[in-house]
């Protein structure tokens, strides 16, 4: 978001054509004229910097015909985004089980695939895992590995965005530190023999926070997603951006103490994962003779309507709920989404107890609580929307235009 200094941003007289093409993905100048009077450049330069978009494959004449003209005269053509040059590969990794796509490069999910595959097997057998699942899913989706522009994945647990690397993890051993956009494009090529591609990881709340926020609530300018599944992380977008805190811990709230005895599954008693999460519920059930192992098991007895479920459930809820009340105070955010496997309505009744009896009104009063929109692709949707601002961002869509030599 933070320009050179010395060169002027988006709306000055030396906006570049990476500058142009975010006008136009965004919407907010989509004809010459429009983008003449957003940058002030002069239509012959405009035209100059629309040349090389257009020789890249990345912008094309939009199919709704002529607008009429900001500056007046003949109607303009309108220009659009072309998102058929290349494609995005994703992967959203829970505990035990995973989910990989291909998308387009405006988030439309071509192929996808969901299976068994536990992060406690490693990093290095778990991605060149998911390298085997991309081979098989461009084979699908009809694409060429050449074509993939980059990969995005989601983790459950802390990332240094920096790097790429997990920082110690609760439920991830072996990941600490580990390399795994090296090992994640090693794995793409080992199966597809395409060149190395750039590789963007983050924390899963984070992923599905900004994937439900682009697509359902772009005009949210804090946005907070709690993600309540075999563990509880949650995801904050503020200003349209992730808010990942100065060390990607931001959101880890399901390892704050809520004085209980209950362990958890980072070694540590007491954790708020450990008595309100999926898994958590899933035990109390267990140990009460109900057959569950698991968060996705509670989220069948809860479709079910299964009334023990949907009373401990509630109970979760408003243990979470308690915890929010912190959240929602400090952070004052337009809408709250409960996503995974308990997001339901026993969990958000819950939820909803107790916030509004403990947060501030004035930090609720125009505060929405809702369940998730996108559900299980929310993390893939916003690892490929993370991948795509990436590498279109103004400086960034400028030096790969160099690198091309258009
Ligand atoms: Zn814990």
């Amino acid at each position: 978001m933070t320009g050179r200094p010395g060169r002027v941003g988006k709306s000055g007289s030396q906006a570049s054509a990476g500058d142009l093409l975010e006008l136009v993905r965004s919407g907010r100048a989509v004809t010459r004229g429009a983008l003449q009077q957003a940058t002030g450049l002069s239509r012959a330069t405009v035209g100059q910097r629309l040349d090389r978009l257009f020789r890249a494959g990345w912008l094309r004449e939009g199919a709704g015909g002529p607008v009429d003209s900001p500056l007046g005269g003949r109607p303009s053509i309108t220009l659009e985004f072309d998102d058929s040059h290349a494609v995005v590969l994703a992967a959203d990794l829970d505990t035990r089980h995973a989910r990989a796509a291909v998308l387009t490069l405006t988030g439309e999910i071509l192929a996808e695939h969901a299976g068994t595959l536990a992060v406690e097997e490693g990093p290095d057998a778990v991605l060149g895992e998911l390298g085997h699942w991309f081979a098989e899913l461009l084979t699908k989706a009809g694409h060429r590995a050449e074509e993939v522009c980059g990969i995005g994945l989601a983790v459950p647990g802390p990332v240094d965005s920096e790097t790429g690397r997990v920082v110690q993890p609760p439920i991830m051993p072996g990941w600490d530190g580990y390399d795994v956009r090296g090992r994640l494009s090693r794995a793409l090529t080992e199966h597809t023999g395409a060149p190395a591609v750039p590789v963007l990881v983050d924390n899963d709340a984070n992923l599905m926070a900004y994937g439900e926020q682009r697509t359902g609530h772009p005009d949210c300018t804090a946005f907070v997603l709690v993600k309540v599944s075999t563990g509880i992380g949650a995801g904050v977008v503020v200003g349209g951006s992730i808010y990942r805190g100065v060390d990607g811990g931001a959101g880890d709230i399901g390892h704050i103490r809520v004085g209980a005895e209950a362990l958890c599954r980072c070694g540590s008693y007491g954790c708020l994962a450990a008595v309100a999460s999926g898994g958590a519920v899933a035990r109390r059930l267990a140990a009460s003779g109900v057959p569950a192992a698991s968060g996705s098991d509670v989220r069948d007895l809860l479709a079910a309507g299964h009334p023990e479920a949907a009373a401990l459930a509630r109970e979760a809820g408003r243990q979470v709920g308690d915890v929010l009340a912190t959240v929602v105070t400090l952070l004052n955010p337009g809408v709250l989404m409960i996503a995974g496997d308990l997001a339901g309505t026993p969990f958000l009744t819950g939820v909803r107890e107790l916030l509004y009896q403990r947060a501030l009104p004035r930090s609720t009063a125009h505060l929405d609580v809702v369940t998730s929109r996108l559900g299980e692709r929310a993390g893939l949707i916003g690892a490929g929307a993370l991948v795509v601002e990436h590498l279109y961002a103004p400086d960034r869509a400028e030096q790969r235009l160099s690198e091309m030599g258009v």
